[in-house]
């Protein structure tokens, strides 16, 4: 019987959910073209969800390749933030990743895209991060909320 090299290949554990402590959603847009959609989905975000907007960066920063903001939150909001971004993202390219203290991982290995899939700068990213990241501080203020 032939067998894949992958199914005899040792593996590691998986790993648990729990490792999740929150997740980024980085909503990219076109400082010329498409900044007022990403207005439009930053403020609709504020009005439907507590989540913990981040500042505008018209500048490509970090392992990004384009302006972007973030929308840091917990893993609690997940099953109705990600499916929303489905809906609503408008042709804005989304990265949603896990936020693990392995930074490099949980950009490159375990993250998903919603659209356009953009390159990521691996070489801005530590493996295993020195100081974890503060719990998410919601800045918004929903209006069922
Ligand atoms: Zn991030």
């Amino acid at each position: 019987m032939n067998v894949p090299p992958e199914a005899t290949r040792q593996v590691e554990a998986p790993h648990g959910i729990e490792a999740i402590t929150s997740y980024h959603a980085h909503i990219y847009y076109d400082p010329g073209t498409t900044r007022a959609v990403a207005e439009r989905l930053r403020e609709r975000v504020a009005d439907t969800f507590r989540v913990q907007l981040g500042r505008w960066h018209d500048q490509p920063v970090g392992p990004h390749a384009r302006a972007m903001f973030q929308i840091a939150f917990d893993t609690a909001l997940f099953p109705t933030l990600v499916p929303w971004l489905m809906l609503n993202r408008d042709g804005l390219a989304v990265f949603v990743h896990p936020n693990t203290k392995r930074p490099r991982d949980d950009h490159l290995q375990h993250a998903l895209w919603l659209g356009e899939i953009l390159p990521l700068d691996g070489s801005r990213l530590p493996e295993a991060q020195e100081e974890p990241d503060g719990p998410v501080v919601p800045n918004t203020n929903p209006r069922d909320g």
